[in-house]
């Protein structure tokens, strides 16, 4: 069934506030971070083709648009608080925007979010999802704050997203339950906002892995004026992808793309708070390298020896 704009609104887009002092109904919603904290903003679009495949269910597509913008809220230690919904639909079709916006409550519940305002227009199929956090006052989580020294993290395992893309593009064939676990990978990233509260006080630096590890490290790097030193063997992945030809493990673990992992730095003396901010927050963290105080990244086989060369992080534009 076709529904109206506003009809549409009604229906899927609009629910009591909770912790917005004014959502969906007006000319702008009315956000009231607490006392001393800054507000924690952040904006990521996702455009058919682009960033999904037509093939994903609607229902993840709704989680998926709004897990990669909790992400980053994840990255900077920021708490979520609402966040707003510019969609773009082909049709106002029921059977497509119910299960959608399903996967986004589902998500928005767990995290106690408000949906507090968007737009909706007819056009290519395009979510674009802006987040509102909150982070106390000079603590949020930074891309520039690595020193050398520090050990290098990351959360959770990388590459299984990547991987699913490869099966999808018939260059890799998994078994079924295994192909399922990835593209759940792909398709519902989960995002790591209890670690990022855990890790506030504890990281030195953080950004999360939406373009591969190469490549959003190198940010890191870049921003905080350090290199790094990467153990490719210690990088964390699934008996699936262990499984695969060497060369596949590589594309997929350093510049795989959509892990939603967290990549992170803290001084060698955070160590035990690391793995106990990875413990309350249930999410697995691995050590996988150092910050040196020379530039660049080297990434380094069990051996010891630097790949010769890095596979090359996802451009939008390249
Ligand atoms: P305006 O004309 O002021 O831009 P709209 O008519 O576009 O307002 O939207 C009416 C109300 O519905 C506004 O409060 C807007 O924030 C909200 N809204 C529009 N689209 C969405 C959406 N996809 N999800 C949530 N709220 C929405
Ligand atoms: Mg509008």
């Amino acid at each position: 069934m076709a529904l109206g704009e506003f009809e549409l609104i009604a229906r899927h887009f609009t629910r009591p506030a909770r912790r917005a002092v004014l959502g969906v109904g007006d000319d702008c919603a009315l956000l009231q971070p607490a006392a001393g904290m800054q507000l924690a903003v952040s904006c990521d679009m996702l455009v058919e083709g682009r960033h999904f495949l037509p093939t994903v269910p609607p229902e993840r597509l709704g989680h998926k648009a709004l897990a990669v913008n909790l992400s980053d809220l994840a990255a900077c230690g920021a708490e979520p608080l609402a966040f707003t919904l510019a969609l773009s639909l082909p049709q106002a079709d029921e059977a497509f925007v119910a299960p959608l916006a399903r996967g986004l409550w589902a998500l928005a519940d767990r995290h106690g979010v408000d949906l507090v305002g968007g737009d909706t227009t007819a056009g290519p199929l395009n979510l674009c999802i802006t987040v509102f956090g909150q982070v106390p006052a000079g603590q949020a989580l930074l891309r520039s704050g690595a020193r050398a020294g520090d050990e290098l993290w990351v959360s959770g395992e990388l590459g299984d997203a990547r991987l699913a893309l490869e099966v999808f593009r018939d260059r890799v064939s998994l078994d079924a339950a295994a192909f399922a676990a990835a593209r759940r990978r792909m398709e519902l990233p989960e995002p790591r906002v209890g670690l990022g509260l855990a890790l506030r006080g504890v990281a030195s630096s953080a950004i999360d892995l939406s373009d591969g590890l190469v490549g959003d490290l190198g940010h890191v790097l870049q921003r905080s004026g350090v290199g790094a030193e990467v153990q490719l063997d210690r990088l964390p992945r699934s008996a699936a992808l262990a499984a695969q030809a060497a060369e596949v493990q590589q594309t997929c673990v350093l510049a795989g793309g959509d892990d939603y992992e967290l990549l992170f730095t803290a001084p060698p003396a955070r160590h035990d708070a690391v793995q106990a901010a990875g413990r309350a927050a249930g999410v697995a963290v691995t050590c996988c390298g150092r910050i040196v105080d020379r530039r660049g990244l080297a990434v380094v086989d069990g051996q010891g020896r630097p790949l010769g060369s890095l596979p090359r992080a996802f451009d939008h534009f390249a």
